[in-house]
């Protein structure tokens, strides 16, 4: 038996939010009623840019609020002083295998001079909670720490422990939860796992379009193009200029898109579009997943491609982010090169990338590799390669995530999603614990572009949303 109406939690919202209304302040709206928004904002204020992270900000702040409420916590220091890992275990009889929900304490660094507001200051603005982290992923920590509180206040009787995690260097990977698996396994355990991943996305009006819960991540993989010349007095040019090699070698990559790969969860993903598009995008969906017609699979990919997310779900993606060449001003340097990042779709190895490149560029002064470690230089990332095989979705927390996105936003379709980032699954995925990604909030394709960017921003309302729908999950999943 469920011992709480699920509407409680909303129903305390609600009445927070008539306080709020009645309030005489000059801005109601700036008076955030929403308990997982102020909890973010307080997340977004603890700066965990990384490098260097310094994570175990976050663990206090979350193992203060925790402990008190009969969470057991274990802080785990990783060798880098000021980064650690968090646990939260919320007990239940043991009759089940836990349930883990995991989040990143780090955030990506800010181009700070091209943010309207302070990055760090969690400021409400139109009904948004602006900040680095406010959807990837302090809004999720947000989320995911609010529905396991609010599990523990309603002392609903579990049947499973619910495990809350709260990673470090997901985004620089060095302590990330593959080092953290290697020596604490017995810890991250458990039946099954939810983590970042897919998006619920929304209409320009608003309502939400689709629900997708990643079941796997692309692989991310660098390459390195490096063009080789004469080293001279930039007053004398000579015909084998690197840097003017390099740049014809990027624009044949940059005219080059990749052909259209489905994967099973992708071609769901796909088809549910299809149910639930209108006009000739119903007809471009059906066409991309048959696939059998080139003439109108070239059309299908074009028209759906005019939106970046779709686009790079359907396929491998090429991105140069890192030019090095070069160090005076009246120098022609004798090398030139380019880090270019590949997203992968499962099963696409580094060799295939290399052989691909090389058929593109067809130029043999340039020489193309895939180096096994990244090397040691300003901003680059290692490769994270997810495995080949999707989580299955026959399992109960898939279940249950669906039947609680149902009840939240009847009619709207829940679809599995290869997640067209990374992440850091990989930990439970390749040990054969089915792992589930989802940014538990609806956002519009324009929030979406801020992540990684500027502004980054998350909606109020669906901060509260995505409590409910996670906080309703548990309950199903883990609940007596
Ligand atoms: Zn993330």
């Amino acid at each position: 038996m469920r011992p709480v109406n699920p509407f409680q939690l909303f129903s305390r919202y609600a009445a927070a939010s008539v306080v709020a209304g009645l309030c005489v302040c000059a801005d109601a709206q700036a008076q955030s009623p929403s308990p997982t928004a102020e909890l973010l904002k307080e997340l977004i204020q603890v700066d965990t840019s990384n490098p260097p992270g310094n994570e175990a900000r976050i663990d206090d702040l979350l193992a203060a609020k925790l402990r008190p409420l009969g969470f057991k916590i274990d802080i785990i220091p990783t060798p880098v002083p000021g980064k650690s890992v968090l646990f939260a275990r919320l007990q239940g009889d043991g009759s089940a295998r836990p349930v883990l929900i995991t989040s990143h304490g780090d955030v990506v660094g800010v181009e700070r001079d091209k943010w309207t507001v302070d990055p760090f200051a969690g400021l409400t603005k139109d009904g948004y909670i602006y900040g680095r982290g406010a959807i990837d992923f302090k809004g999720g920590m947000a989320v995911f720490a609010q529905a396991v509180m609010e599990l523990a206040r309603n002392k609903v009787p579990l049947k499973r422990d619910v495990i809350f995690l709260v990673e470090a260097d997901e985004e620089s990977a060095t302590y990330n939860t593959s080092w953290l698996a290697q020596s604490h396994w017995d810890k991250m355990d458990c039946e099954f796992a939810l983590n970042e991943g897919g998006w619920i996305m929304t209409k320009p009006n608003g309502e939400v379009r689709y629900v997708s819960v990643s079941t796997n991540d692309k692989s991310s993989i660098a390459i390195l193009l490096t063009a080789r010349g004469t080293s001279t007095h930039s007053s004398m040019p000579l015909p084998d200029n690197a840097i003017f090699s390099l740049a014809r070698a990027l624009t044949k990559l940059g005219d080059y898109d990749t052909k259209v790969e489905l994967t099973p969860s992708t071609r769901q993903f796909f088809s549910t579009l299809g149910q639930t598009a209108d006009g000739p995008m119903k007809q471009y969906f059906s066409d991309l997943v048959d696939g059998q017609d080139p003439v109108k699979l070239a059309a299908a990919d074009k028209a759906i491609s005019a939106d970046p997310l779709l686009h790079a779900i359907m396929r491998t993606t090429i991105a140069p982010v890192i030019i090095n060449g070069g160090f005076r001003g009246n120098v022609i340097p004798g090398s030139a090169e380019a880090n270019v990042n590949f997203r992968t779709i499962p099963g696409t190895t580094a060799e295939d990338l290399v052989a691909m490149v090389k058929k593109i560029v067809n130029d043999p002064r340039i020489e193309v590799t895939a180096p096994r470690s990244n090397p040691a230089r300003p901003g680059t990332i290692p490769n994270s390669v997810a495995g080949t095989q999707d989580s299955t979705t026959d399992t109960a927390l898939y279940r249950a995530l669906a039947a609680s996105a149902n009840k939240l936003w009847p009619g709207v379709p829940v679809t599995p999603y290869l997640f067209q980032a990374g992440t850091d699954a990989i930990a439970w995925r390749s040990r054969g614990v089915p792992v589930y990604g989802i940014y538990p909030y609806p956002i519009s394709n324009d929030d979406l572009r801020r992540m990684h960017g500027n502004d980054e921003r998350v909606p109020i309302q669906s901060l509260d949303q995505g409590t409910k729908l996670i906080y309703d999950t548990l309950v199903a999943v883990a609940g007596k």
